[in-house]
């Protein structure tokens, strides 16, 4: 019975395979559960561990953000936003009647 050695090469190379897959996957996952794209956060955390799956957990809809009115032009601007880009007014802490919530009805 011959004596197989695995090469260690190989097995370094499916380790890493699998660990970029398992980075992959689990960017796609959590980029799904937050409504984007399954596929291009796949292909994000295969290529970009760590980096990848950092982004996606910061990654926010646009489209989830709070929104509020320029007190002095009236442009309808995220709620994260500090300074108007329209006319620049600086944007504190915005009056609560006009934070403006896209799903809530
Ligand atoms: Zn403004």
């Amino acid at each position: 019975m011959a004596h197989r050695r695995p090469c260690p090469r190989h097995n370094v190379a499916v380790e890493l395979v699998v660990i970029l897959l398992s980075f992959g996957i689990a960017t796609a996952l959590i980029a799904r559960a937050k409504g984007s794209s399954f596929f291009i956060w796949f292909i994000v955390g295969f290529f970009l561990p760590f980096v990848g799956l950092i982004a996606v957990v910061l990654y926010r809809r646009e489209k989830d953000e709070p929104e509020r009115r320029c007190p002095r032009c009236g442009l309808i601007q995220k709620l994260y936003v500090q300074v108007c880009r329209r006319c620049g007014e600086d944007l504190y802490l915005p009056d609560p009647r006009e934070v403006h919530h896209p799903n809530s009805g």
